[in-house]
């Protein structure tokens, strides 16, 4: 599995002996090597850009056990999808028991995703709780001893990729703002999106959660995957079209949460015709209005989706925790089953069970937002 999709990653960039060669030196290092591990990540990325040197700094991170499982291996995992007719998107349901490790403490300690002693004096930005910022880049280096981060520049600003240890979707990174200032919806978030999916020239895709299921608030951060989300191939048509000017199109096609899409040549016209979209959208309720963002970028063409999203509505009957941009995107992942006794805990293992294309759309619009548009 893994030499099949490596094979598929060198041909796909064209990598020579010589690329292949520090690659695999990458995915086999331990990350106590870390200084030679971002050397050669950083050559991967000089010759074959930067999302081959991701693909590599991520199979390191699985190797050594810091992602907590394999996305690679299916062994435990199921998947269901549904044709929704009505919206032209195939919904993507996927059973991963391997999110629950996240809860085991001792395996964290083991992989060295926690540090099994912390030295406190060291630790920065602490909140009311007392609990330091797990995405302040000084403290990761202290708490997560096998976490390994990439310095990025986006937009101008500097930013940190690391693996996320509890994995939603293959090549799943953090990508964190080197300052500690909160997860706030603002222009530059939005071309930081589009500046790293050029970057990464469309093999990634790049999220960001407003108030709508972002974890962690106090410090800003979108999340990347190589994934493609269902919702690319929501169904467009003419009357969908709202603007249309140039390569720049807004469309606000039919879907089970309200969503726009932005798309277009120009990275900066779609970055502010997007921005226009959500401002609209705060506009109308500052204190409860937040959104989900998805940047995708194919063709040449920049495309960016737009849920708008309501703090009052942000967990669905039957799946556990708040929906966030995967979800809203199609790709909807469960793996909580609770533990005997305790029968009133949402059980996603029978959601799962008892899936169908009604139980998707029900999930989707127990989260839309009730009144719900903006005029561009
Ligand atoms: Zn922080």
């Amino acid at each position: 599995m893994e030499k099949e999709y490596l094979n598929k990653v060198h041909r796909y960039f064209r990598a020579g002996p010589q690329d292949k060669k520090l690659f695999s030196r990458v995915a086999a290092a331990s990350s106590r090597q870390r200084g030679q591990i971002l050397k050669d990540v950083n050559e991967l990325i000089r010759g074959r850009g930067l999302a081959y040197g991701l693909l590599a700094l991520y199979r390191q991170q699985v190797n050594c056990g810091f992602v907590l499982g394999d996305p690679l291996r299916t062994a435990g995992k199921e998947i269901k999808k549904f044709k929704d007719k009505t919206s032209g998107v195939s919904f993507r349901l996927l059973w991963n028991p391997d999110r629950e490790l996240r809860k085991n403490h001792s395996l964290l300690i083991k992989r060295g995703v926690i540090a099994e002693h912390v030295d406190e004096a060291k630790l920065i930005n602490r909140d009311k709780e007392g609990k330091p910022c797990y995405l302040c880049q000084k403290n990761i280096t202290v708490q997560n001893p096998a976490e390994i981060l990439h310095q990025l520049r986006l937009a101008g600003e500097d930013y940190y990729a690391g693996a996320n240890f509890a994995y939603i979707e293959n090549n799943h990174f953090t990508v964190m703002s080197s300052r500690h200032r909160d997860q706030l919806y603002e222009r530059h978030v939005l071309a930081a999106l589009n500046d790293f999916i050029e970057q990464t020239d469309g093999y990634f895709r790049a999220i960001f959660n407003g108030l709508a299921g972002a974890s962690i608030p106090s410090h800003e951060h979108l999340q990347v995957t190589t994934e493609p989300f269902p919702v690319e191939g929501v169904r467009v048509r003419k009357k969908d079209v709202v603007f249309q000017k140039g390569s720049l199109r807004v469309v606000r096609p039919f879907y089970y949460i309200p969503l726009w899409i932005v798309e277009g040549r120009d990275r900066d016209e779609v970055t502010d015709a997007a921005d226009h979209v959500i401002v609209r959208w705060h506009g109308l309720n500052p204190k409860d209005y937040t959104e989900n963002v998805i940047a995708v970028k194919s063709d040449g063409l920049f495309r960016m989706f737009i849920f708008l999203r309501d703090t009052r509505r942000l967990a669905g009957e039957g799946k556990f925790g708040d929906m966030a941009s995967f979800e809203c995107g199609g790709n909807i992942v469960l793996s909580y089953e609770p533990p005997p006794g305790k029968g009133q805990h949402t059980n996603e293992r029978k959601t799962f069970d008892s899936a169908d294309i009604d139980v998707v759309r029900m999930l989707l619009g127990d989260i839309a937002p009730v009144i719900a548009d903006v005029d561009f």
